[in-house]
Formats: C-alpha cells, structure tokens, sequence
C-alpha cells in the first residue's frame, strides 16, 4: 500500500513529515449504538433494512445485556452497524461530540425503492438537500438514532442472506458519518494524522476522506457551535471504528496516536476484531478495530445470529445469561417453525 498518502495533505505546517511505517486507514469498521427494545431493533435492521443479524452476544462489559451485529452477509469490516439495547434506555439526546448521522452506501437508482420501502413500512422519510453532489435520504430508527442512505454505486459484494431486499437494492455497508462538532480544527488535525484528507467543504460541513474509496470512507464534520453538547441514550452513536489490516498496523497506530498526545486504550479483545479506543478532541469516542478475525470466528457462515455467542470467560456462567437476557427471535427462524 501506498503510505505516503498517510501523510499527503497533512496540517499546513510545511514541515517535511516523516515517512511512516503505518499502512493507511482507509475507512470505518463499525459503528456502535444504544438502542431500547432488542427485538424492536433487531426487527428494524433486518426486516425494514434488509441487514444480516451476523452475532448474537453481550456486552462484554455487562454480561446482562445484549450486543447486537448486523451487517452485509459475513459482517465485512466497513458494514458493521452494532447496538447496545438496554430495554429500559432514556433517550438520547443529540449534540455536540456525537456522531449525528450514520450513512450507508445504496446504489443511486435504488433511493426511489428506498423511499417507497420505508415509507410503507411507517417510516417517515426525508430527501435532504444533495450533498457533495450526492442524493440523500434522511430517516430515524425506532429509536430516533438518525440514518441517511447515500446514492453511491458499488457492487454488492456480500448481499444479506433471509433479506427481503433484493441484492440489486441492498444496502452496500457505510458511506461514512457525520459528527457534530464545536469548531473542526482539532478533529481535523487527528483525521489528518489517520490518513484522511480535506475534500470539500458545503457551509459548515468539512467533509474528510480516506485514500481508496472503501465503504465507510467519509467522516463529515458539521459544526454547530450553537448546540449543546449531547447526552448519550437510546438512539445515540456510542463510538464509531475505524479499520486495521491486522494486530501489528493497529499497534503502530497506537504508537502513532499517541506522538499526537491523544490518550489510547490498550489493545482490548473483542473476540470478533482487536480494538483500541481514544476520544478525538471534540469529544466523539473512536475506536480502530482489526479487520480479523471476524464473524465466523466462533460459528459457520451459515447460521450467524442465531446462537447466543459468549466468550471463553463467560461460557461457565452461560445459563444465568441466558436466563437474563430478554428473548430474541429472528424473522427466519420465525418462519422455518
Ligand atoms: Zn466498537
């Protein structure tokens, strides 16, 4: 790869930038959210969306609730979109610090199939104003976490299994996402020091992008110094990933976060990917996860979802889990009783 563009458009300081030994970023991993009623979610991103439930486990961290996957059919980095339902949530509300829009990828001519679908599933459903050149539409999930779709032609790689929509129509995985920002300078100069680079600017929207053009490669900062700062509930973005290749391009990436004084986490391990965390200046939480070892890691392609998964440590304590956890039933394992 190419990790001179690591550097090319960096801050305007017109020092010569040491060449680095890191292989660039070149989009988003996943994005997690908080969500409300598990099946209410899991209902919505599979049977309106047309995602694929690829992991049924918990929150490592709180072992009494879920953590949900969805994404394309095996769960490809860079369509990942993960919930945290805590079935008694407030809501959040919106502000400064947050990713305000999660963005997928739908071929261009899909959009008016997009409208027509969510509106008969009682969705409301708004043509934003184009974007970069690019059609928007503009919704909310039940638990008003705001989600566009982006007409942006790519091939479907891995188009859902048990999905209504058909392939031609599937949603591709990320565009990218919007954060709300106080000013962009600060979280500019870290996507900047990740390998993103300036590519346009609407108003007070900067929009950055990653070299490759990967699903998830857009992060737009939209600042709005007049908003208060968010408060996280249901319906609110927790953290958004950004990908590693592999372990030893994350760890030169703590190294390389770190010379910018941003505060890492160690490596965490997530079963499904290798993560490290940092808040960005502007106080959205960001994560860089690895691309392995992915979904069907510890179940075969062929039935994602539908087992609860834990990890080793908490495999001895399965039956108490399970008894806490609400119960959760996918639309195809509905329909094969
Ligand atoms: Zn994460």
């Amino acid at each position: 790869m190419d990790t001179k563009r690591v550097r090319a458009g960096n801050r305007a300081t017109g020092a010569i930038m040491p060449e680095p030994s890191v292989s660039p970023i070149v989009g988003l991993h996943h994005v997690t959210a908080i969500a409300s009623d598990p099946q209410r979610n899991l209902d919505f991103y599979t049977g309106v969306l047309g995602l694929r439930f690829v992991k049924r486990t918990i929150n490592f961290d709180d072992p009494g609730s879920y953590h949900l996957y969805f994404g394309d059919d095996t769960g490809s980095p860079g369509t990942i979109l993960t919930f945290f339902p805590w079935p008694h949530a407030h809501r959040g509300t919106p502000g400064i610090g947050e990713t305000s829009a999660t963005a997928f990828r739908v071929p261009a001519d899909s959009l008016v199939y997009w409208e027509a679908r969510l509106l008969d599933a009682g969705v409301p459903v708004e043509r934003a104003p184009e974007r970069f050149g690019d059609m928007v539409l503009s919704f909310a999930d039940p638990d008003g976490m705001r989600l566009e779709l982006i007409g942006a032609d790519s091939p479907a790689a891995h188009p859902p299994r048990f999905s209504n929509v058909a392939a031609e129509h599937s949603i591709r995985g990320f565009f990218g996402v919007t954060l709300c920002e106080a000013g962009f300078e600060r979280t500019a100069a870290v996507l900047e020091t990740m390998g993103f680079s300036r590519t346009g600017e609407e108003g007070n929207r900067y929009r950055f992008s990653a070299p490759g053009g990967a699903l998830g490669s857009h992060i737009d900062l939209l600042v709005q110094p007049q908003l208060v700062y968010g408060r996280m509930g249901a319906g609110s973005v927790h953290h958004i990933a950004f990908r590693a290749p592999e372990d030893a391009a994350q760890r030169a990436w703590r190294e390389e976060l770190k010379k910018e004084a941003l505060d890492v986490t160690p490596v965490l391990d997530r079963t499904y990917f290798h993560s490290i965390y940092f808040r960005e200046p502007g106080g959205v939480l960001f994560e860089i996860a690895t691309d392995p070892p992915g979904f069907t890691f510890d179940e075969p392609i062929e039935s994602l979802g539908e087992a609860l998964k834990l990890p080793p440590w908490l495999e001895p304590k399965r039956a108490l889990i399970e008894r806490s956890l609400p119960a959760l039933t996918l639309h195809h394992q509905r329909e094969k009783r």
